[in-house]
């Protein structure tokens, strides 16, 4: 009876001591910095934070005050929970945690007591990290919440300020809190001795992907010449939660099939069902399928003549859950795309490839038989060029200084449809130029449902009339490089030969 009732999380009083079951203590933590992959430097501010609680009696003697609260700051799944349990996990101590939507109740007073019973345990078991996820949730400013809710909050938010005063500086409990919006934190909350250290963590990059892989690989029976770079490279934009993930759902695909190893296939189909749902196996009429085919091929073929998008990795016209036709994945240059410095000229050649299905309806099919088949390509295509207008890209400069002129919008919608007739004009000579090479990207779409990086390059090499790139200044250096290495080993056998 009484194991009943502490199972269903209400409070039971030992007789003996007069102390509750910790509630909020998590058993069992047994996380290390091991099982953390794709972190790079920032392991190493979290090794500082295990040390506190091992060297704890070093920083106190010389007088250095221990950060009572550690701001842990990114996206969701990036591994901040994670990371606090490997804190714990790596000094040995005790690991409570708590949402902080938890705190947030309707009835005045329940949140602020759930803060001070949480940390009544923290102190009762010390050493121990409190881990406090989503701390946005209640660490808003104050007052930025209207309503009835706004006072309950408030309450709740002082006594975690309170509390966390309490341990100010000596190390015993340390508060790791998470949030994805360090910005609109209350100032109390990040004042010093408080949240005052704050640990960014970015979603991994290409290195990081892999390794995170390869931790979660650990575990399962790997193919022993699995290609980590391959699923990492076709995983751009993942995080961490969405990577174990796609190794659970491949080895689920696995013992579906009986099979007992894992593959890269098995991971690279995983990272799409992970992407972009399962596969949809309805049956469409051949008619149909050809004509998804030409839209996807037509903007391959288009993006492949541009430097910035020419990187393509597979195109499939397989449907997937949902409503999605086709799919063709081009892989951007990481830095110019996520810093935003992609110039004028990739833009159009973005919209012209985004214009590119259209093109192909009217050629293929002609004008008379087009069909909906590319609106939202040309959806696409037509909110570009306005933002190229809007951001002052175009030849006629609207926007710069007038942004938000009412009598200009008339002139912006002009030039927006010079540019997407420019760009149409484009796409469609570069697919007339190209009609072989589409029709064998058709037939093989048609044929196999997807093509891969290489199958799509040999038949651009084979049908393909790609206009020859200007080089970049990268393959200038290259080449003027590879000159001078050549003249120095001239020089070099000439000069053993005089001398023999
Ligand atoms: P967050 O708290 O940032 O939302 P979690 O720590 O809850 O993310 O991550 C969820 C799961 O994703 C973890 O349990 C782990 O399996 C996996 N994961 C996330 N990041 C990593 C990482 N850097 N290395 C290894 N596994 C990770």
């Amino acid at each position: 009876m009484a194991k009943q009732f502490m199972k269903s999380g209400a409070r039971v009083r030992r007789a003996s001591s007069n102390r509750r079951m910790p509630e909020y203590l998590e058993r069992g933590v047994d996380v290390k910095f091991t099982d953390v992959a794709g972190l790079g430097k920032i392991r190493l501010e979290l090794e500082e934070i295990v040390k506190f609680f091992t060297h704890g009696e070093m920083y106190r003697r010389r007088g250095v005050k221990i950060p009572g609260g550690i701001l842990l700051c990114g996206p969701p799944g990036v591994g901040k929970t994670l990371l606090a349990k490997a804190v714990a996990g790596e000094a040995g101590v005790n690991f409570f945690s708590i949402s902080a939507s938890q705190f947030v109740e309707i009835y005045v007073g329940v949140g602020a007591s759930r803060v001070r019973a949480l940390y009544q345990e923290a102190r009762d078991n010390a050493p121990s990290v409190v881990f406090i996820d989503e701390l946005d949730a209640v660490g808003r400013e104050r007052g930025l919440i209207k309503g009835s809710g706004g006072q309950e909050r408030d309450a709740t938010l002082n006594q975690l300020l309170v509390s966390l005063d309490g341990f100010e500086g000596r190390g015993e409990v340390i508060t790791i809190a998470s949030t994805n919006r360090p910005d609109i934190l209350d100032p109390a909350l990040v004042r010093p001795g408080r949240f005052d250290r704050k640990i960014f963590i970015p979603k991994p990059g290409l290195i990081g992907r892999m390794e995170i892989l390869q931790v979660h690989a650990r575990k399962k029976p790997m193919a022993e010449d699995l290609d980590y770079m391959a699923v990492a490279s076709m995983t751009d934009g993942m995080v961490g939660a969405e990577l174990a993930n796609i190794v659970e759902i491949a080895a689920i695909n696995m013992m579906r099939d009986g099979r007992t190893e894992l593959t890269t296939d098995d991971l690279l189909q995983a990272a799409q069902i992970e992407e972009r749902g399962m596969l949809d196996r309805k049956d469409r009429s051949s008619e149909t399928w050809r004509q998804v085919a030409i839209n996807e091929a037509a903007m391959a073929v288009v993006a492949v003549n541009f430097p910035d998008l020419k990187n393509i990795e597979f195109l499939t016209i397989n449907p997937r859950a949902g409503r999605e036709l086709g799919y063709v994945r081009v892989k951007m240059d990481h830095i110019k795309f996520k810093e935003g410095m992609l110039s004028r000229q990739s833009l159009l050649d973005h919209i012209t490839v985004q214009l590119a299905p259209r093109a192909a309806d009217e050629l293929w099919y002609g004008e008379d038989q087009l069909s909906t088949i590319w609106a939202e390509t040309s959806d696409n295509a037509r909110s570009a060029a306005r933002s190229l207008v809007l951001g002052g890209l175009s030849a006629k400069h609207h926007g710069l200084n007038n942004f938000w002129m009412a009598d200009r919008i008339n002139d912006i919608d002009v030039e927006a449809l010079r540019i997407l007739n420019m760009c149409y004009d484009r796409a469609k000579e570069i697919l007339q130029k190209n009609r072989t090479l589409m029709d064998e990207v058709v037939e093989k779409l048609v044929q196999k449902k997807s093509l891969s990086k290489q199958e799509f390059f040999t038949l651009v090499e084979l049908y393909g009339s790609i206009k020859p790139m200007p080089p970049s200044i990268l393959e200038l250096r290259k080449i003027k490089r590879l000159q001078l290495q050549e003249a120095v080993t001239k020089l070099d056998m000439t000069t053993a030969r005089n001398s023999s």
